[in-house]
């Protein structure tokens, strides 16, 4: 028998609004998308990230979905991607006909490394429009993935992205309330895609956002996501259309963590920073780096140690819950066929190495301290 998980890796907090907001919801049999917490909690998400429009959807793949879709990414295009990330953001340029070029990632930071890209798109041609070209295909977007709420240099990646004429499309999905400089997770490209499952920083149960500064792409997400009705009442449809609405109940739950966000953000903080004064001085714990001009929003909370597997059951035995960093994209399936462009295969050692340890918002500091204990005795 499994020892039971008396800390866990990530689970939400409860605590502000959520029973509120949703028995009005039920009071009042506003359940559907056309509820008005949904309006409310883009128009706060909005107005909190810094950008014009947002539009609440039923989950991060769906905004990575329309989002690359609204790049004018094609059949038969490529989307360059960190080959370290969720399938998740692979699978949504696979949904368009698409496929991506798997970028390794930096050995500190875990983010998409920029030299490796610089160099690869250094060797491509240009098509007419003057965007890259690889393998006689169309190199379409930049899908920057913000590793466990880190972010990488984002300025650099801007001037690589307008050298080659490309659109970024940033999957946030982890990184809400983290910022560059003074600019938030999901701000920087042309889109960002946000996701409110229930590990990431706050949640809806299930849920997404997508961000924009741009009204046109807005309006059209929107739409698309609404089954591109063009009519109240008759069924006129004008596009392949796709139910990707937020529910009212998901917004009400939205709204009420949005509210505490600042609290979150906070809470993450602090645990990172006691886990980071604990782990100093073993040399065999190696934490993510950060850039200086980031602020991350310490998402979930990762090692690198040398038996990552072996402290995983270890720290599983006394009921610690921890978690391998994903399998590469390289290494699955149905993208073992793409090109992947590394040095070193970071993003592999990465898989083997690193190890996310409990960082709930809730978390205690007793708790967080047995963690430590746990984690310091059995590397
Ligand atoms: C969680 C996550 C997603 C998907 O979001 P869902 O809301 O679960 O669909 C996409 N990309 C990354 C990097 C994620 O961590």
């Amino acid at each position: 028998m499994p020892t039971p998980i008396r800390i866990p890796l990530s689970v939400p907090t409860i605590a502000g609004n959520e029973w509120k907001y949703v028995k009005q919801c039920l009071d009042t049999a506003w359940l559907s998308s056309a509820g008005s917490f949904v309006t409310e909690f883009e128009e706060k998400m909005a107005s909190w990230t810094g950008v014009s429009h947002a539009v609440a959807l039923s989950s991060g793949t769906a905004a990575l979905h329309l989002m690359l879709l609204l790049a004018d990414v094609k059949a038969g295009d490529y989307v360059i991607l960190p080959n370290l990330t969720f399938a998740a953001s692979a699978n949504a340029i696979r949904y368009l006909g698409a496929d991506p070029i798997l970028i390794d990632v930096d050995p500190e930071t875990w983010q998409m490394d920029l030299d490796v890209l610089k160099v690869f798109l250094s060797k491509t041609k240009k098509n007419a429009s003057g965007k890259p070209l690889y393998n006689g295909r169309t190199v379409a977007a930049i899908m920057p993935v913000h590793v466990l709420g880190n972010m990488m240099d984002m300025k650099r990646l801007s001037d690589v992205a307008e050298t080659y004429q490309l659109p970024i499309v940033e999957d946030a999905a982890e990184a809400l309330g983290s910022r560059f400089q003074t600019y938030h997770a999901g701000t920087m490209g042309l889109t960002g895609a946000i996701s409110f499952n229930g590990n990431k920083i706050m949640t809806t149960g299930g849920g997404g956002m997508l961000i924009t500064d741009e009204e046109s792409i807005a309006s059209r997400a929107r739409h698309l996501s609404r089954q591109a009705k063009t009519d109240p009442v008759e069924y006129a449809h004008d596009a392949v259309g796709y139910n990707y609405r937020m529910g009212n109940v998901q917004a009400a739950i939205g709204l009420a963590q949005l509210e505490q966000m600042d609290t979150f953000l906070e809470k993450k903080k602090a645990i990172a920073k006691r886990y980071q004064t604990a782990f100093a001085g073993y040399e065999q714990i190696i934490p993510q780096q950060h850039l200086a001009q980031t602020h991350p929003n310490h998402w979930l909370y990762t090692i690198r140690v040398p038996d990552s597997r072996g402290l995983m059951a270890q720290l599983a035995n006394k009921g610690i819950e921890s978690r391998p960093l994903w399998r590469p994209m390289n290494q699955l399936d149905m993208y073992r066929e793409q090109p992947y462009i590394n040095h070193h295969d970071v993003s592999g050692m990465l898989n083997r190495e690193c190890l996310s340890i409990p960082c709930s918002t809730g978390l205690t500091e007793p708790d967080q301290e047995e963690v430590i204990r746990t984690v310091i005795t059995k590397i």
